[in-house]
C-alpha cells in the first residue's frame, strides 16, 4: 500500500449557531414539531425576498478570521440549482459558481496548523469558507412505508470549509478535523457536534506515484460522521484505488459513501460537473458588501484560540506540553482549568489532578463536564490543602472521591472525617519507633544500607499505621534521624 502517495483534501460543513435561519426570521429549534418554523422565503414561494442574517454574516467572518483566511468585503451570492425531494425551492443560495466570475466567497487563502505525531508540526491550507443555506428533512416510516417532510432545517445557515489537498494520510485528515471542529467550539460559531449533525465532513482522495507525481483522479466521500468513520473510509479507499492501479486500470472520479458496518466505499453517483448545476448569481440578492470596520470590530473580539492557550498555559501555569494539549482539546475543560489554576498555589499540581483524576471520572459520568458537582475552585482547594501540608497527596484521593460524589468543599470533609494530616513530629516518632521495634532486622539493612527498598518500606510501614495521615516527609527526616543515632 505505501506504493502509493495519498492526496487528500476536507470539505466541511458546519451549521452556524445562530437563532434564526439565514435568509429569514424563522427560528432554529431541532427535536421539534416538524414545520413548526417556516415562511415563505425558506418554502421558496414565488416573490418572497431573502435577506441575509447579519449574526450569520459575522459567525462566518470570524470562522474566517481564526482560520486565518482573507475576508471578502464585496461577496456573492449564487444560486445553485438541483431537485431534491426536501428542497421546495429547487435551488440553494450558496457562494459557489464553477466559473471565477461567479466565485467570491466569503473567506479565502486561510490555513490550520497540526501537530503530527512525531511532535513537528504541519499547515494545512483552507481554500474557501462559503456561506450556504441547507435543506430541508425526509423522515422515512415503516409503518406504513411513506415518507414525510420537515421544513424546519430549511434555509438553517451552513458554513463550508474547504481544505486545499495538502494532507497526506487518513491520520494528518483526522487531525486537520480535530483543529478545525477545536476551532469552531473555540470561536463559538457552530455547536459542531458530529453525532447531531450539525457538523460532517467529506474526504477527497487520490493517489499517485510518488510524492512528485501530478495528482492522480479522486474520490469523494460524502457525509462522514466521525473521526473514526473518517479514517476508515479513508483507508478503504486507499486500498481500493490501489487494487485498481495495480491492476492497471483507471480510477474514475465519483461520489461515494461509506459503510461502516462492511468497512467499504459505495459509488452513490458518478461526478457531476459544476456546470450540471446551472449556477447564476442569485437574482434576488445584491452582493454581500461588508464594511470594514465590521470586520475589524470581529477581529478585536476574537477570543482566545486553542493554539493560544495550549502556550499560554505552558507559560503561565508550568505545564508541560502534553497537559497543556489535553487541557485545551475541549473549550469547556480549558476554562474549567483555567478558572481553577488561577486559585491554585500548584498549578502544574492541579494540572495532574485534573488530567488523571477529574477526567477520568468525567468521561464515566453522563452528561460529562457539565454535569459534575466538583467546582474548579473546591479543586484547586484540594490541591492548595496538599501544597500547605495539611493533607497528604493519598489522603486526597479519599476527599476527591468524596468531593466527586458529594460535591462539599475539601476543608469540611477533612475536618468533617478527621484526615487532617499529622505534623506533630514527637506523635510520628512514637510511630516510626514503634515500627522499627517490630523490624529489628529489616531496620538494620536500612541502616547499614546494605538494601536500599528498606526505607520505602518504613515509610510505607507507617504511613498505614497512621491511617495515611503522617506527613511523609517527617516520616523521611525521622528515620534518617534514627538511623544515625
Ligand atoms: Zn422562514
Amino acid at each position: 500500500m505505501a506504493k502509493y502517495c495519498p492526496v487528500i483534501g476536507l470539505e466541511i460543513h458546519c451549521q452556524l449557531a445562530t437563532k434564526t435561519k439565514m435568509f429569514c426570521g424563522c427560528e432554529i429549534e431541532v427535536n421539534t414539531t416538524p414545520n413548526k418554523h417556516v415562511c415563505p422565503v425558506c418554502l421558496g414561494m414565488p416573490g418572497a425576498m431573502p435577506v441575509p442574517n447579519k449574526k450569520a454574516v459575522e459567525y462566518a467572518i470570524r470562522l474566517g478570521l481564526a482560520l486565518n483566511c482573507e475576508i471578502d468585503l464585496n461577496a456573492m451570492w449564487t444560486r445553485k440549482n438541483y431537485f431534491y425531494p426536501d428542497l421546495p425551492k429547487g435551488y440553494q443560495i450558496t457562494q459557489t459558481g464553477g466559473l471565477p466570475v461567479y466565485d467570491h466567497p466569503i473567506c479565502k487563502n486561510g490555513w490550520i496548523e497540526v501537530t503530527l505525531e512525531d511532535g513537528t508540526t504541519k499547515k494545512i491550507g483552507i481554500t474557501r469558507i462559503h456561506m450556504e443555506e441547507d435543506a430541508g428533512k425526509l423522515v422515512h416510516d415503516m409503518s406504513p412505508t411513506s415518507s414525510h417532510f420537515d421544513a424546519n432545517r430549511c434555509g438553517t445557515p451552513l458554513c463550508e470549509i474547504v481544505t486545499e489537498p495538502d494532507i497526506r494520510s487518513p491520520e494528518e485528515a483526522v487531525l486537520a478535523l480535530q483543529k478545525i471542529k477545536q476551532i469552531l467550539e473555540y470561536t463559538q460559531v457552530s455547536n459542531a457536534n458530529m453525532e447531531n449533525g450539525n457538523m460532517r465532513c467529506d474526504g477527497n482522495i487520490s493517489l499517485r506515484a510518488s510524492e512528485d507525481a501530478p495528482f492522480g483522479t479522486r474520490a469523494e466521500i460524502k457525509n462522514l460522521n466521525s473521526f473514526t468513520n473518517l479514517e476508515k473510509a479513508l483507508y478503504a479507499e486507499i486500498t481500493l484505488q490501489s487494487l485498481t492501479l495495480d491492476a492497471g486500470k483507471e480510477v474514475e472520479q465519483c461520489t461515494k459513501r461509506f459503510d461502516p458496518n462492511t468497512n467499504k466505499t459505495i459509488v452513490i453517483r458518478s461526478k457531476e460537473d459544476a456546470h450540471d448545476y446551472k449556477y447564476f448569481p442569485e437574482p434576488d440578492m445584491v452582493r454581500l458588501v461588508t464594511d470594514p470596520a465590521f470586520v475589524e470590530e470581529i477581529r478585536r473580539t476574537l477570543p482566545e484560540l486553542p493554539d493560544a492557550r495550549r502556550k499560554r498555559f505552558i507559560t503561565e501555569y508550568g505545564v508541560t506540553e502534553y497537559d497543556a494539549h489535553v487541557l485545551t482539546i475541549d473549550r469547556d475543560i480549558s476554562i474549567w482549568y483555567d478558572t481553577a489554576a488561577k486559585q491554585c498555589k500548584a498549578p502544574k499540581t492541579l494540572a495532574n489532578w485534573v488530567i488523571s483524576e477529574l477526567l477520568r471520572e468525567v468521561k464515566e459520568l453522563e452528561g460529562g463536564l457539565s454535569a459534575i458537582k466538583v467546582t474548579p475552585k473546591q479543586m484547586a482547594d484540594l490541591v492548595n490543602l496538599i501544597e500547605n501540608n495539611t493533607i497528604s497527596g493519598k489522603i486526597a484521593k479519599t476527599v476527591f472521591a468524596e468531593m466527586f460524589e458529594t460535591g462539599k468543599d475539601p476543608e469540611a470533609i477533612v475536618e468533617e472525617k478527621g484526615l487532617k494530616q499529622v505534623t506533630d513530629v514527637g506523635a510520628i516518632e512514637a510511630v516510626v519507633r514503634e515500627v522499627v521495634a517490630a523490624n529489628p532486622a529489616q531496620f538494620e539493612q536500612f541502616k547499614t544500607g546494605t538494601n536500599p527498598k528498606m526505607k520505602g518500606f518504613f515509610v510505607g510501614q507507617v504511613m498505614r499505621k497512621s491511617g495515611g495521615k503522617a506527613n511523609p516527609g517527617l516520616v523521611n527526616e525521622i528515620l534518617d534521624k534514627l538511623a544515625a543515632e
